[in-house]
């Protein structure tokens, strides 16, 4: 019978074609091009119907075994194929596990963030809360509030970057603006006081602002922290065991303080503390400039005109304050010779902290 020859040939056709192909995109054409919509097995099956219905039976049954035979073998083929071809991806993309890891690189905390924290904890310990305020703040708080009017020597010009009002409206002092990038942090000590009620016990860590050209002992911009007690019954001897224990904590037990009277407009009396120099222990040497001692702080109890400005009597309640620059504090904790070296990003030194 003709027609079981020519399913006979076109079985072994494609079988060899099933096996020849090299790879699974080939194989799949082979399929198309027997099993497809327009394939030649396909049209087979399509004109069953104009096979004589005494041999449909027998055709359909030959049909069948085709079909069957041929799915099986690309089943097979597939299978062969797509695991080579798998080994052959696993292999171009081979990870050479013999190759050094890159290592990342552990940041740290920048040693202000730290001396910063240490400070902050010494006076959290002591029952102190942190306040923060505004780095743009009006004269009003940096200056006026604090006791220094406009005709004031702190307040020189030199010293302070005013922010110029585009608006042209605003109210100025001097025919200057009276926005400034803060000069102390000692304004949020005005908006504590404003805010709360006595007692008072405030410390306000932060950035502030000066018109300094950077050197070895100055930068434009640098972290103070200031502290703020209003309380009955405050005294100087507070003052002085509260700073003495600071100064133990941040620099060790066997560091000694001593007090100098100052001049501070916000305080009365004012005093600027030392510490004993930690590396010739008071005997005088250059890091100390042969003193013995090292100007650590700025404090005093503060001026009854202050605590009026601020709505406080100063009849009942009295206190103290106190700033201390940061960038001074890890410069003598850790013998830095030069405040800049702490911003200029330099990782060999930063990394030693
Ligand atoms: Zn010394």
């Amino acid at each position: 019978m003709a027609l079981a020859d020519e399913l006979c040939a076109l079985q072994a056709e494609t079988l060899a074609g099933i096996e020849a192909a090299a790879d699974t995109a080939a194989l799949d054409q082979v399929r198309i091009s027997v099993l497809g919509k327009s394939g030649s097995l396909t049209a087979y099956l399509r004109n069953m119907g104009q096979v004589p219905k005494e041999q449909r039976a027998e055709v359909g049954k030959t049909l069948n075994e085709v079909r069957q035979a041929i799915e099986q073998a690309l089943e097979a083929r597939k299978n062969t194929l797509a695991t080579a071809e798998l080994e052959a991806a696993i292999d171009a993309a081979a990870v050479d596990v013999t190759l050094p890891g890159r290592s990342q690189q552990m940041g740290t905390r920048h040693l202000i963030n730290r001396i910063t924290d240490e400070i902050s904890e010494v006076f959290l310990g002591l029952g102190y809360s942190v306040a923060t305020g505004p780095e743009v703040e009006t004269d009003y708080y940096n200056f006026e509030a604090l006791n220094a009017p406009a005709d004031h020597p702190s307040r020189s010009m030199q010293d302070t970057f005013y922010v110029h009002d585009l608006s042209g409206d605003a109210s100025t002092v001097r025919g200057e603006s009276d926005v400034l990038l803060r000069t102390q942090t000692s304004g949020v000590q005005v908006h504590a006081m404003e805010d709360q009620e006595p007692p008072i016990y405030v410390i306000a860590p932060g950035k502030v602002y000066r018109r300094d050209v950077a050197d070895p002992s100055h930068l434009p911009q640098f972290t103070q922290i200031e502290g703020l007690v209003v309380d009955k019954g405050i005294t100087f001897g507070d003052l002085k065991g509260t700073l003495d224990f600071f100064c133990k904590q941040m620099f060790g037990p066997d560091r000694k303080t001593r007090f100098r009277a100052h001049y501070f407009p916000f305080t009365e009396p004012s005093a600027e503390v030392d510490v004993s120099c930690g590396i010739c222990h008071g005997e005088g040497c250059r890091f100390c400039k042969g003193t013995g001692w090292l100007e650590i702080l700025g404090c005093g109890m503060v001026d009854s005109n202050v605590l009026r400005y601020s709505g406080i009597d100063p009849e009942v309640y009295s206190g103290f304050a106190f700033g201390v620059g940061v960038e001074r504090v890890a410069c003598l904790k850790y013998n830095v010779p030069d405040l800049r070296m702490l911003l200029e990003g330099d990782m060999r030194f930063l990394r030693q902290f």
